[in-house]
């Protein structure tokens, strides 16, 4: 065979470290792709950190072009596999297109937000899982802190300085965790009328705060949010989401501007569009990552079920921890499939957990031993610093500045509330004025467009009825949605609520 040609889709956690291995391991022996729609692998862990503006957005990138030399980076996304021809599909950035020939593709394409049929929430609530929609809740945060500062109805200052979280996994409570302190900061800088308090909620339908973690965690995060003013409502959820606040299940409405959606993620819907068998919409492996029937064809990460050898007839949880580590095994067994090394099968025992709750406080398991405070904080970033593949140095610098230095309030207003809505299958990507699912936005606020006014870029056109719209920026279409994309996610919507209606049930992230 010539120079076998190998195609990793996504560079998350799993195609990042899939490729990195495969460029040592075949030493320029194959022709290595890696197909992502931006050039950075994103280190999700610390996405909270940069929505409460410790982080500056780029720390917690790793440019795949800068550390994975020896591999061919094509910008754009997978939108169709020929498994007969070998081939994969894709779409650029720019709306243009190409097509990949593989002979060992890797499908590593992660998770995107989950919906619930719940009203409301597909229009008024952001999810939590890229770096434009930690940078929206940035600038969201921020704003809704300096307008409440600026007017003297106190209902109105109230709701504004309202925000809620829905999804008491480790997203969302360090989601609430990091944006209490962060207002709290803003607001002694510029205290509110009456001496109002910024009011963060955390919702969840489980009855404690961490539900998938370790009892230990869930109480020291419970104890930490609670002393720190965070209302922690177990047992409740939203029942429907409007433009003026959040109906709960209980019957309270809550009158907010803020709807943070952290309920979990599902699959991201390429694995779904294949018509390979799946389990819970993640692609069905054997032990060695391998798609059953297909030699060539391979998945990890939180695409993939794979079968947890630690714990039989269970497949390993969507954790970054596990991606990072089939990404690994995966790459040996393409190498082993090539002719080069053994294969081997995925095993891996869960090493513990660290949930970082702003501050210097964190809960932490690491190897099972249970850590609380100051000393759970450090093993914390420790352990942050040791796992990101790059830009450690940039990350320690913020740590140590925003320690020493009062936060930066500012936002930029680059991120806008409709270029991030929840129901998307590519949360990494800004949706772009003239994409086709954007033309509908303005219609939901039922407001007509101003016309070219600096106030704009302080409102908020979706969330906030009070605000002045701001004009659809004029500028090329870009990337325009393809119609099979379309369907496709069309077709995937009418799957995921049929789906998440009958299950019911909650991921925790
Ligand atoms: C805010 C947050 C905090 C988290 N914290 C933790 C934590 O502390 N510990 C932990 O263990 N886990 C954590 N997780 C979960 C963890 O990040 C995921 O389990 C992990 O990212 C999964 O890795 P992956 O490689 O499967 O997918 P991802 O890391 O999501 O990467 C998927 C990649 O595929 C790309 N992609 C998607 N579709 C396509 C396509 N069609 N074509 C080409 N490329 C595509 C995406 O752009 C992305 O780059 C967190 C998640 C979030 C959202």
């Amino acid at each position: 065979m010539s120079r076998p040609r190998i195609v990793i889709v996504g560079a998350g956690f799993a195609g990042y470290r899939a490729a990195r291995t495969l460029s040592r391991l075949t030493r320029h022996q194959a022709d290595i792709t890696l197909l992502n729609p931006t050039d950075y692998f994103l280190y999700l862990p610390l996405l909270p950190q940069v929505a409460a503006g410790i982080l500056e957005p780029r720390r917690v990138t790793v440019s795949l072009s800068g550390t994975l030399p020896h591999v061919r980076l094509v910008l754009g996304e997978a939108d169709s596999i020929d498994f007969d021809g070998r081939t994969v599909h894709y779409t650029g950035p720019e709306g243009d297109g190409g097509t990949l020939s593989y002979d060992r593709l890797v499908l590593a394409a992660g998770s995107v937000n989950k919906l619930l049929p719940i009203p409301g929430v597909a229009e008024h609530a952001h999810g939590f899982r890229s770096l434009p929609e930690a940078l929206y809740l940035r600038d969201h945060v921020t704003r809704q802190v300096e307008l409440a500062a600026d007017t003297d109805e106190p209902a109105r200052c109230q709701a504004r300085c309202t925000f809620v979280v829905v999804g008491a996994g480790y997203t969302g409570t360090e989601v609430a965790a990091h944006g209490q302190l962060f207002t709290d900061a803003q607001v002694r800088k510029h205290p509110l009328r009456a001496g109002m308090r910024p009011r963060w909620m955390l919702l969840d339908i489980a009855d404690r705060v961490l539900p998938e973690l370790d009892e230990r965690l869930g109480r020291t995060a419970d104890e930490v949010l609670r002393r720190r003013g965070v209302e922690v409502r177990m047992g409740t959820s939203v029942k429907e989401a409007t433009h003026d606040g959040v109906l709960l299940t209980d019957g309270e409405f809550v009158p907010s501007r803020t709807l943070v959606w952290c309920v979990g993620v599902r699959p991201d819907p390429l694995a779904a569009a294949l018509e390979l068998p799946l389990e819970r919409g993640r692609l069905l492996v054997d032990p060695h990552l391998r798609v059953p029937g297909r030699d060539e064809l391979f998945a990890a990460g939180d695409a993939a079920a794979v079968p947890d050898l630690e714990k039989p007839g269970s497949y390993t949880p969507m954790t970054a921890q596990h991606a990072w580590r089939q990404g690994k095994t995966v790459a040996h067994n393409v190498a082993a499939s090539l002719g080069m090394g053994e294969r081997r099968a995925y095993r891996h025992r869960d090493l513990g957990f660290v949930v970082d709750l702003g501050g210097v406080k964190a809960a932490a398991n690491p190897l099972g031993v249970h850590l609380s405070g100051a000393v759970a904080g450090a093993v914390t970033r420790g352990y942050h610093l040791a796992a990101m593949p790059g830009n450690r140095v940039r990350v320690a610098a913020d740590w140590v500045l925003d320690a020493v230095l009062p936060r930066q309030a500012v936002q930029l207003g680059l991120v806008r509330s409709w270029s991030v809505p929840l129901d998307t299958a590519s949360p990494e990507l800004v949706r772009m004025p003239g994409d086709p699912d954007r033309a509908e936005e303005p219609a939901k606020t039922g407001d007509a467009p101003a016309e070219g006014r600096g106030e704009d870029r302080a409102s908020d056109p979706v969330r906030d009825p009070d605000a002045v719209k701001h004009p659809e920026p004029p500028g090329p279409v870009k990337r325009p949605e393809r119609p099979a994309e379309r369907e496709e996610k069309a077709q995937h919507r009418k799957k995921s609520a049929h789906a998440t209606s009958r299950k019911g049930t909650h991921e925790h992230r």
